[in-house]
């Protein structure tokens, strides 16, 4: 199966490369173009990760913390069950997802800081009937403080092992990539997963996917969701906006790993898109249908296809940037790839995506096999019951 997706993908990827056209306006709006009709109207609110990006990354400044502010302040949506198994209690702009097992439960996000995680994550778990002191893990999904704002107080409080890849543990160790001051400080170095490993606690296993692009090390996580006898399998795309600047390696990365995920979407049959911004999946509007469906309808059940198309929607938008950063870069604006990290090798400029793209498709086709990494936490819980 692997094999012939990798065969598929070469031939792809030669394909695309004999053909490669110019980088022009043209160019770009046809991919706009093609991600607006592959997006259709169920996927609309992928579109704009299609908008032109600031080649310079946003630096700390009085503006971003006021329009952070004003994010973060939003009223927010009502925690609600997305499945049996599966609940939001995140804000309006940013996720925070609760993944029940039989053994405890699992965090996936922590938002902005510890007054956001205290009122919306302790509050809504108790509003839904959940225990926060049975939180036993907390997944932070990328380095960035929406995400990991609420970790350390989580962890603190419930003893709850914080995880994250090492790509972006390290990265929160020794350079945020973005800083302001309504995020708390990064969490302490915990737990580092790498591609395809998988966390098991009690009946239920997520995969831990590195999908770089949006961070170098973003986690999206692959896990069984149940709905009535229904078993159904999600996928959180761990980073979605290229807010990196006019970084080649990273949009080279995002085509890469879309397309992996596509390949592995159709062979695990993913069938539940989900994402850690709400605005990105209609979070918000499908917990309330959700809430009022016929059994056995699951608004969040999207199907397969659906996720091929989230897949390719992202896919085609990158492609869009990275020729939009093309253009500028012909006309002398610096230098084009600024991505050089161990941990992806060296990365050469070079004129031509598609060369970059299968390099990293091949690198990362046949995932390292999976290793169930040691979890002593829920060993721990259990002598101490
Ligand atoms: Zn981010």
């Amino acid at each position: 199966m692997m094999r012939t997706a990798l065969i598929g993908a070469v031939a792809f990827a030669a394909l695309v490369a004999c053909t490669t056209v110019p980088p022009s306006q043209g160019l770009v709006d046809q991919y706009v173009d093609d991600a607006r009709r592959i997006a259709g109207e169920d996927l609309k609110f992928l579109m704009p990760v299609c908008n032109p990006q600031p080649a310079v990354r946003a630096a700390p400044s009085a503006a971003m913390d006021e329009s952070l502010a004003k994010l973060i302040n939003q009223p927010p949506p009502e925690p609600g069950q997305a499945f049996d198994n599966l609940y939001y209690v995140g804000a309006t702009w940013v996720s925070a997802w609760v993944l029940k097992t039989s053994e405890g439960l699992i965090l996936i996000d922590a938002l902005n800081n510890t007054q956001e995680a205290t009122h919306l994550i302790e509050g809504g778990m108790r509003r839904l009937g959940l225990d926060p002191a049975q939180i036993r893990y907390v997944l932070v999904t990328h380095g960035h403080g929406d995400h990991y704002g609420g970790a350390q107080m989580i962890a603190d409080r419930y003893r709850a092992r914080i995880v994250a890849s090492e790509i972006d543990w390290k990265m929160m160790e020794t350079g945020l990539e973005f800083d302001s001051k309504m995020w708390d400080r990064p969490p302490r170095r915990d737990i580092a997963v790498r591609d395809g490993e998988t966390l098991t606690l009690g009946d239920t296993t997520v995969r831990f996917m590195i999908t770089p692009g949006h961070t170098l090390g973003t986690i999206s996580p692959v896990f069984d969701v149940r709905d009535g006898g229904r078993v159904h399998k999600a996928m959180i795309w761990g980073g979605t906006s290229f807010n990196f600047g006019r970084d080649m390696g990273r949009l080279d990365g995002y085509i890469a790993q879309t397309e992996r995920m596509r390949e592995l979407a159709a062979q695990w049959g993913i069938d539940v898109p989900l994402s850690n911004h709400p605005g990105f999946d209609g979070t918000v509007a499908k917990l309330k249908a959700r809430a009022t469906a016929a059994p056995g309808a699951n608004p969040f059940v999207s199907g397969q296809p659906v996720v091929d198309r989230a897949m390719r929607v992202l896919n085609t938008c990158a492609r869009a940037q990275k020729t939009r950063f093309l253009l500028t870069a012909q006309a002398g604006s610096g230098p084009l790839y600024v991505t050089a990290t161990d941990d992806l090798g060296p990365i050469a400029a070079h004129p031509d995506d598609d060369d970059h793209v299968l390099a990293g498709l091949l690198a990362l086709a046949a995932p390292q096999e999976a290793k169930p990494t040691a979890f002593p936490f829920s060993m721990l819980v259990s002598a101490l019951k």
